[in-house]
């Protein structure tokens, strides 16, 4: 058992000279809201809450973890990760009342990883090993964030840099960029994978044609093609006939849903967030099941988030490939006292407990628009 004694937030900003183009809209600056809880015992678990996009959505949040969460948790004792879920079901009914359950999911799951983070600094283990002792110390990645407007030239840098597996972003406009598809398998390597992102762009009248036009491209997989807010059965009715490989699950909020597609026999990659829904405790759910193999985290945020899911992906699937952001982004790779790296498209944890990493000041110092502490 641990209790909770003291309780810090951070908003953190970089801007960006190289604006992010998604389908969705432009990103001008990478937003980072981290929490750190301390317990009794004096360690200090991290957690990390959704906040990439509208960039405005991290100052909102930040309130509403201070105002109305803080409270909860200080003195609050935790037997399991998952009592987060019990000691905030009534705080729920504020958000389902407010229409903002989002807000609550990803405030929650942020709250979730940090305390399974302290769970496994108070037993002095990695996260990986607490949550799965055959966990490896290592996982594949692949380079995401890629614009379509500089394709080549990133996945160039990218390839570089020692990544072979590159997801690019497609769909602006709701457009299929034949072209570009064209161009980027020819500048392909026979080793080397390509993941194409529609981020929700197409439109669903024209989704199975436009997947059946590129079929002939060796395409590792095609996220979500179309919105997300399809109802499961056009989703699935879309899955069971593409030529190619979806992946999906970024925005998926709901465990029945989740489940359906992931049971889904020609779906083989589903992308829960750790940092948007369900925490570190709803994936690893599937941990000891035969769909084990189909989780390939998504993340888009800074280290915090990013070492959590990679330890989380060791533990669940430590065949997979973990999203790794190619943009610039002092906020993921020099949060820690330690810079993460990325050596030969793999990241490599250590043998240090929990997450294995501590917060640079300086880097904190440098991004903050604001903090609290209780
Ligand atoms: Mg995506």
């Amino acid at each position: 058992m641990i209790k909770i004694k003291k309780v810090k937030i951070y908003h953190l900003e970089y801007p960006l000279k190289d604006f992010v183009i998604a389908s969705f809209g432009l990103m001008k600056s990478r937003p980072a809201l981290l929490i750190e809880i301390k317990d009794y015992n004096n360690n200090t678990g991290l957690g990390e809450i959704w906040s990439n996009f509208p960039a405005d959505g991290a100052s909102y949040k930040f309130n509403l973890f201070k105002n109305i969460f803080i409270d909860k948790l200080i003195d609050t004792n935790f037997n399991d990760p998952s009592d987060v879920y019990k000691i905030y079901k009534s705080i729920k009914t504020i958000f389902v009342q407010s229409a903002d359950l989002g807000s609550y999911d990803s405030i929650i799951s942020a709250i979730n990883s940090a305390i399974w983070d302290l769970f496994a600094k108070n037993k002095q283990t990695p996260l990986n090993k607490f949550l799965n002792k055959k966990s490896s110390n290592e996982i594949n990645t692949y380079a995401s964030g890629i614009n379509s407007n500089d394709a080549i030239n990133t996945i160039n840098k990218a390839r570089e840099s020692g990544f072979n597996a590159f997801k690019i972003k497609i769909g602006l406009n709701s457009n299929l960029d034949f072209k570009l598809i064209n161009k980027i398998f020819k500048f392909k390597l026979p080793n080397e994978k390509i993941m194409l992102d529609v981020n929700q762009g197409w439109d669903r009248k024209y989704a199975l044609i436009y997947l059946r036009k590129i079929k002939k491209y060796p395409i590792y997989w095609i996220e979500e093609p179309i919105s997300a807010l399809s109802s499961d059965r056009e989703y699935l009715k879309l899955v069971n006939s593409s030529p190619a490989n979806i992946a999906l699950g970024e925005n998926i909020y709901n465990e029945k849903t989740f489940d359906l597609f992931i049971k889904n026999k020609n779906l083989n990659f589903i992308q829960p967030d750790i940092s948007k829904y369900g925490g570190i405790s709803f994936p690893i759910k599937y941990m000891n099941t035969k769909y084990k193999n189909k989780v390939f985290l998504h993340f888009l945020g800074s280290g915090v988030g990013y070492i959590s899911s990679a330890h989380v992906m060791s533990a669940i699937n430590s065949n997979g490939l973990l999203e790794t952001d190619f943009n610039k982004n002092p906020l993921r790779d020099l949060i820690f006292t330690e810079p993460i790296k990325v050596t030969d498209g793999k990241i490599k944890l250590n043998s240090t407990p929990g997450i294995g990493f501590n917060l640079s000041k300086n880097t904190l110092k440098k991004y903050l628009i604001k903090q609290f502490v209780k």
